[in-house]
């Protein structure tokens, strides 16, 4: 795919959440993040790649002494459009999260078998407690029931991008959240390249 930086806007049909909606949310996360463990140290745990503008803004709205810590996985095995639940860990935590307080810090939950094979994952390094927080919720693909303490937006069934969130490694510069001209997907359609 060519890369045409200047026409990726044009790409996009809707937007569905504005910069302003979204940095709106992120203050108010921060702020019930920073009351709920009133002043306790916390350790942020994202996961790249699409979680980087999220957790960048996020970690700036919390007003708790905290540490952060980067992992990265990518899904295999399955389809084209459905994950398979198994993860492949690309990058590992570099330090121990034992008896730390960890909030995983996701861009986005969709059929949620990622987060369940992480959050099972985390568990096993025995942290004090592990939360999540993601800024966007797809509820209606859901395969697994993961209990979640912090949701940016609910949104539709819907390919979305920007903020992060890619499709083919493009778009994730976008200061918006929106849904790309369906003609701008390719025949496998819009999550044969998601990550
Ligand atoms: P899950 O295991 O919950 O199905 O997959 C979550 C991952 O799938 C996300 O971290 C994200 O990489 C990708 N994903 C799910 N829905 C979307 C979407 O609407 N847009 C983009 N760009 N990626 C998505």
């Amino acid at each position: 795919m060519a890369v045409r930086p200047a026409d990726l806007r044009d790409d996009i049909g809707q937007i569905l959440l504005s910069e302003e909606q979204i940095a709106a949310k992120v203050a108010e996360l921060g702020a019930r993040i920073s009351a709920d463990y009133a002043g306790r140290p916390v350790t942020l745990v994202s996961v790249l790649k699409g979680s980087l503008p999220f957790m960048a803004d996020l970690m700036r709205a919390i007003d708790l002494p905290l540490r952060i810590d980067l992992m990265e996985v990518s899904s295999y095995g399955g389809n084209s459009t459905e994950s398979s639940g198994l993860v492949r860990i690309l990058k590992d935590l570099s330090a121990s999260i034992e008896r730390e307080d960890v909030l995983i810090v996701e861009d986005i939950i969709d059929t949620g078998l990622t987060l369940n094979y992480l959050v099972r994952y985390l568990r096993g390094k025995n942290p004090a407690s592990l939360r999540i927080c993601t800024l966007l919720d797809k509820p209606a693909r859901r395969l697994v029931e993961i209990p979640v303490d912090y949701i940016g937006f609910e949104i539709p069934d819907q390919f979305v991008v920007g903020y992060g969130l890619d499709y083919g490694e493009l778009y994730r510069n976008l200061r918006f959240v929106g849904v790309l001209k369906p003609e701008v997907y390719g025949a496998g359609g819009p999550e044969a390249d998601a990550e």
